[in-house]
C-alpha cells in the first residue's frame, strides 16, 4: 500500500509535532548554540522532570529502551546465575536486556483477559535462583502494582517495571516506574512520549542503582577516566533530551487524548462482542495510557484476522500485530527450550490480537469508519458462513 491510499494512518505524530514546532526548533537550536551534545544540560533537567512526573527520584537517560533494560538490571546487581521472570508476550528487547545482563529469562504465560503478566503462575516458576520479575505494563496498563508489591513481598523478589509502553500511567496510587526497585522506559519515536530518534531512561528512587547506572552508561567510569567497571557508551542525546524535556508538559493532555479515543472505540465496539470482536480489558481505569488498542478476534466467530485486516488495508486504513509471535516461539530464544503450548493465553492472544489506529489527534469519525469497515466485514463473513451450512 503506498502512502497516497493511506487514510487512516496507525500512528501520526504530525499532530503532537505540528502545533508546537516552533518550540522543538527553538530547542534544538538551543542545543546547536551551546554544543553540549553529550551529557549536556537538556539532559539533565529531562533526567530530573522525567522522574518527578513518574513519582520517582532519579532518571539516567540511555541511548534506547533496550539498554534501560540491559543496563539497569546490571545496576540493581542481577546477572549472571540469576533467573528472572518475563511475560511470553512482551516485545523481544524485555527478553534480550535480560540475556545481555547475563541473567536467564524465565518466561510465563499472560492473562487471558488483560493480556498482563500471569502472577500464579508466576509464582510457580519460583526457584532458588529466581531475582526479580519484570512486569511488562503492556500496552500501556500497568500490572497492578498492590498485587505485584504483595508477589514480591512473599517470594523475596525484585521488581523491575518494563514500563516502555507506559510513560505516565496510573494504577492503585502508583504511577508507572515508581512500583519496583527499576523501571526501563523507552523514547522511540512512537511511544506515548517520543524523541526524534532512539532514546530510553531508566528510572529508580534508590541512589546506588542510580550511581551504578551513571557509571555503567558512561564507560563504567565514577569520574573521568578512572574506571570501576567495564561499563558502555550509551547516554540519551542532549539533542534527543531536549526535545523530549519540550514535549514533556504535552504529555498528559496526549495521554487524555488517547483514553478518549479508547473509550470511543470500546463504545462503537460494544455491540460487536457477541460476533467475536473483543478489546483487551481495562482493569486500571483511567490510568490506562493506551500505547495501543487492541481487540481479540475469535476466529470461531466465523471472522478470519487476515482477512479482516485485508479489508482495513483496502480502505485505506493501518493495522498492526503486537506481537504476532510470542517469545517462547522465537528463533532467537529456542535455546531457552519451550515449545509450543508451553502457555496457551500468549499463543492463543498472537493468533487473535489486532491493532487499531490510536494516536492523539485520531478523530471520533475516523474512529467510527473504522468500526464500520470492521462491522461490515464480520456481516459479510458471518452471512457467508450462515448460507454455506
Ligand atoms: C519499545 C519497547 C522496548 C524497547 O525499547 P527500544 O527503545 O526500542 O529499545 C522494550 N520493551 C517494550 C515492552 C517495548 O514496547
Amino acid at each position: 500500500m503506498n502512502n497516497m491510499n493511506i487514510r487512516i494512518p496507525f500512528v501520526d505524530l504530525n499532530f503532537q509535532h505540528q502545533p508546537i514546532q516552533a518550540k522543538l526548533q527553538q530547542a534544538i537550536q538551543s542545543v546547536l548554540d551551546v554544543g553540549d551534545f553529550v551529557l549536556g544540560q537538556a539532559l539533565k533537567d529531562f533526567e530530573v522532570a522525567f522522574a518527578q512526573a513518574s513519582g520517582t527520584k532519579y532518571g539516567i537517560g540511555v541511548a534506547s529502551g533496550t539498554d534501560a533494560i540491559a543496563l539497569g538490571l546490571q545496576a540493581c546487581n542481577i546477572g549472571v546465575d540469576d533467573e528472572v521472570i518475563v511475560p511470553a508476550n512482551t516485545f523481544v528487547a524485555t527478553l534480550i536486556g535480560v540475556l545481555r545482563a547475563g541473567a536467564k529469562p524465565i518466561i510465563v504465560d499472560c492473562d487471558a483477559e488483560t493480556a498482563l503478566i500471569d502472577l500464579e503462575a508466576a509464582a510457580k516458576v519460583i526457584t532458588p535462583q529466581t531475582k526479580a520479575i519484570i512486569p511488562v505494563h503492556l500496552y500501556g496498563q500497568m500490572v497492578s502494582p498492590l498485587q505485584l508489591l504483595e508477589f514480591a513481598d512473599i517470594h523475596k523478589l525484585l521488581i523491575f517495571e518494563d514500563a516502555a509502553q507506559a510513560h505516565l500511567a496510573q494504577r492503585d496510587g502508583y504511577r508507572a516506574g515508581s512500583v519496583g526497585i527499576a523501571a526501563a522506559f523507552s523514547f522511540y519515536p512512537s511511544k506515548n512520549l517520543g524523541a526524534f530518534g532512539d532514546g530510553g531512561m531508566l528510572l529508580t528512587a534508590d541512589p546506588d542503582v542510580a550511581e551504578k547506572m551513571l557509571r555503567l552508561r558512561n564507560y563504567g567510569a565514577s569520574y573521568k577516566y578512572y574506571h570501576t567497571e567495564p561499563g558502555t557508551n550509551s547516554r540519551l542525546d542532549t539533542l534527543q533530551a531536549a526535545v523530549l524535556l519540550e514535549k514533556l508538559p504535552h504529555l498528559p493532555k496526549w495521554n487524555s487524548d488517547r483514553l478518549t479515543i479508547a473509550q470511543e472505540y470500546d463504545t462503537q465496539l460494544a455491540s460487536l462482542a457477541s460476533r467475536g470482536i473483543i478489546p483487551i480489558h481495562n482493569q486500571s481505569g483511567d490510568g490506562h495510557v493506551y500505547h495501543l488498542y487492541v481487540v481479540k478476534i475469535d476466529e470461531s466467530n466465523g471472522i478470519e484476522r487476515s482477512l479482516l485486516q485485508e479489508k482495513l488495508t483496502a480502505a485505506g486504513i493501518q493495522s498492526g500485530i503486537h506481537y504476532p509471535i510470542p517469545c517462547h516461539l522465537q528463533p532467537a530464544f529456542t535455546n531457552l527450550g519451550y515449545k509450543i503450548g508451553d502457555f496457551p493465553h500468549a499463543e492463543k492472544q498472537a493468533k487473535e490480537i489486532l491493532s487499531l489506529p490510536m494516536y492523539p489527534g485520531l478523530s471520533r469519525s475516523q474512529v467510527k469508519e473504522v468500526v464500520a469497515v470492521i462491522a461490515s466485514t464480520l456481516s459479510e463473513q458471518q452471512e457467508l458462513l450462515v448460507v454455506s451450512y
